[in-house]
């Protein structure tokens, strides 16, 4: 069998350590042709060497500074090289953080390679543009997420025969008693079930990363938003559920363990023997269901309001995310002035535009950076914590 090439963008996050630890175990099937990261760049020289991929690319220019001379390697720096690697390669995952993986994305579908998609942002802020270039030149786009990777299992292609979807959600630290008056980032970060990034970790909390992913979910499988829902289940051990037009309801069940979404994606349609620990239903105890409260999760509310403006409200939405979760993290603004930053970004938004907009992906780019500066400004408005 003739080995896959996998570019691994993001290689040194949490999605892209997991990913080296799957493709390690499957030696005769993929070879690793390309890392990248942003700044690590001992660290992602030391995978390389470890792994033996001949090529190595940061896109930020003071560690590709440092990084030059590095043996060994073919070393690349930014945007382009990232373009480069991913048609060369057969597969790409993309986990690097922030949206400036679209492009690489959109060269691997236009070169009809397989994309396995950990960065939420690219399907909440340029869906549209990635699947319809996925349809075109037909190549796939698989999930690296345990709630979309459940929903793809459990829909198998059927998508003409869905009711409804329903993503579960751990409910994040504060879900049972809401989240204490002057929440600290280390409160914020103490997720009860994953162990993730930090910015993942505090959507996790306001759940706005589950309002994200209702949007990818409406994104990746072209699913209309009255058709996908959310509920709170603190065991995270069902993913997903999906009901099909004869009231039939299909659930993905494992225990919370990223290895195993990540290995459907590389290897799907083919299921192999995985490194995620066997989940014993007798061992499970009682599994809980419950609503979400849009009351006391202000976010998740915020991002069904973006998704019914669109791709462009749903841009809006990740960059004013991104920018009030940094600030919180930065101790500039209070967890409450998450949702508040968000909403006023959306309303100056929709001021400005009423209507529909139709947007390609360098208006979309544009539309993007437009938000993060109003997002910047409206956080500097917000009284200190
Ligand atoms: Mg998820």
């Amino acid at each position: 069998m003739k080995r896959r090439r996998v570019a691994l963008f993001g290689s040194t996050g949490s999605i892209g350590r997991s990913t080296l630890d799957v493709i390690k175990r499957m030696p005769d099937r993929f070879e690793l042709a390309c890392l990248a990261a942003r700044s690590s760049g001992d660290a992602v020289l030391a995978q390389a060497r470890a792994v033996g991929a001949s090529s190595v690319v940061l896109t930020d220019w003071q560690a590709y500074e440092r990084a030059r001379g590095a043996r060994g390697v073919r070393l690349g720096f930014g945007l382009d090289a990232l373009i480069a690697e991913a048609r060369n390669a057969d597969v790409v995952v993309m986990a690097m953080s922030g949206t400036m993986g679209v492009l690489p994305v959109l060269a691997a579908l236009e070169s009809g390679h397989r994309v396995c998609l950990a960065t939420k942002e690219i399907l909440v802020s340029f869906g549209q543009h990635v699947m319809a270039a996925a349809r075109r030149h037909r190549a796939p786009v698989l999930p690296i997420d345990s709630e979309l990777s459940a929903i793809h299992q459990c829909l198998a292609g059927r998508t003409g025969q869905v009711e409804r979807v329903f993503l579960t959600a751990s409910g994040g630290p504060f879900w049972k008693n809401g989240a204490p008056a002057r929440t600290t980032p280390a409160q914020a970060l103490n997720h009860p079930t994953w162990r993730m990034g930090a910015k993942i970790t505090v959507d996790s909390a306001t759940l706005m990363n589950k309002g994200l992913e209702v949007i990818e979910t409406c994104r990746l499988f072209g699913l209309s938003p009255d058709r996908v829902e959310a509920v709170i289940h603190p065991q995270s051990a069902v993913h997903a559920l999906v009901e099909f037009k004869d009231g039939s309801v299909l659930a993905q069940l494992a225990h919370p363990d990223m290895r195993l979404p990540i290995q459907y994606a590389l290897t799907w349609p083919e299921r192999l023997p995985s490194p995620v620990r066997p989940l014993r239903p007798d061992r499970l105890g009682s599994l809980e269901f419950a609503p979400i409260d849009a009351k006391r999760f202000p976010c998740f509310a915020l991002a069904r309001k973006a998704l019914a403006m669109g791709q462009a409200g749903t841009c809006v939405l990740n960059a004013a995310n991104e920018v009030a979760v940094r600030s919180f993290l930065a101790r500039r603004v209070a967890y409450g002035d998450i949702a508040r930053v968000v909403a006023r970004t959306l309303a100056a938004w929709r001021r400005l535009h009423p209507g529909p907009v139709r947007a390609g992906v360098s208006r979309l780019l544009e539309i993007e950076a437009w938000a993060a500066a109003c997002a910047a400004r409206v956080t500097g408005h917000e009284r200190k914590p």
